[in-house]
């Protein structure tokens, strides 16, 4: 990476998601499939750089059987380029460990989200919403968009006016986009996965948990098989 790139230019390897307004990318990722099985293997001390298909059924007896710590050495780091709900969602999970860029420090490159369409809400359930094809949502999305822009304005005017960004930030909307690091190892990532790639999750953070599937499968393609088989909510198994 170029040391003076800005953290909000997604790096090479990421997936779009929100319609584009947002991403998802795979900042580095230590360990990989043979990884696991010689964590697994360690206290016979033997070593493999190689998967064959035992290497294969002890992986999935690993995570079948909850014994989750092999997994543990495979490590991965997103940058990840999100409206601050998405975040706030996302930083529940506490076995990642987290940096992110500070308003205390900079004001360039705000962006704020607009959905590309609004859902409705539920009526049996507050957590939960539905598509409306007949959703006549033009105006409304109009009108969050200049909400966004009016944030912005006055948060402008509040440093333009002396006011200590620390303070000023206040004003900006749950729509603004935020960037941030986040790492986290197989184990705990395969438990995010199960509760954001899930029809209980908001849709926007479900969106991200897809991307990320989808760009940690090349490092760890049986896990995933396995993950689609048995863990993911639609699983055929389940
Ligand atoms: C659909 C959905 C709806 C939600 N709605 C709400 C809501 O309305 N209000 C709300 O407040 N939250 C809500 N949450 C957040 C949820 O309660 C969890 O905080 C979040 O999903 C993180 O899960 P976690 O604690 O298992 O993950 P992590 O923090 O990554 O922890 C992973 C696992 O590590 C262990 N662990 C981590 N820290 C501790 C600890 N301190 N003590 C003991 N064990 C620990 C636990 O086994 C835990 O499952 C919701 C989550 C989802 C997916």
């Amino acid at each position: 990476m170029n040391a003076m790139e800005h953290l909000n230019i997604p790096p090479a390897n990421h997936v779009k998601v929100l319609g584009g307004q947002g991403w998802v990318g795979l900042i580095d990722h230590l360990g990989s499939e043979s990884t696991i099985v010689n964590a697994a293997r360690v206290s016979f001390g033997k070593l493999k750089n190689t998967m064959d298909d035992r290497d294969v059924k002890l992986l999935e007896y690993l995570i079948d059987n909850r014994h989750t710590s092999p997994l543990e050495h495979v490590v991965f780091t997103f940058s990840i380029h999100c409206p601050l709900f998405v975040r706030g969602q996302w930083h529940r999970h506490r076995t990642w460990s987290y940096n992110e860029i500070s308003r205390r420090y900079t004001e360039i490159d705000m962006e704020f989200y607009t959905p590309e369409h609004l859902r409705r809400q539920s009526e049996n359930n507050r957590q939960a919403s539905f598509d409306d094809p007949d959703f006549a949502d033009g105006e409304l999305r109009q009108q969050i968009a200049a909400h966004n822009q009016l944030s912005l304005e006055l948060y402008d005017r509040l440093l333009a006016s002396g006011v200590c960004r620390e303070q000023a930030r206040g004003v900006l909307p749950q729509n603004m986009m935020v960037t941030f690091w986040g790492t986290v190892d197989l184990a705990n990532l395969l438990h995010f996965l199960q509760l954001r790639d899930s029809s209980h999750a908001q849709y926007e953070i479900r969106e991200y948990a897809v991307a990320i599937r989808q760009l940690i499968r090349p490092i760890v393609p049986h896990v995933m098989d396995y993950y689609e088989k048995n863990l993911a909510e639609n699983a055929p198994g389940k």
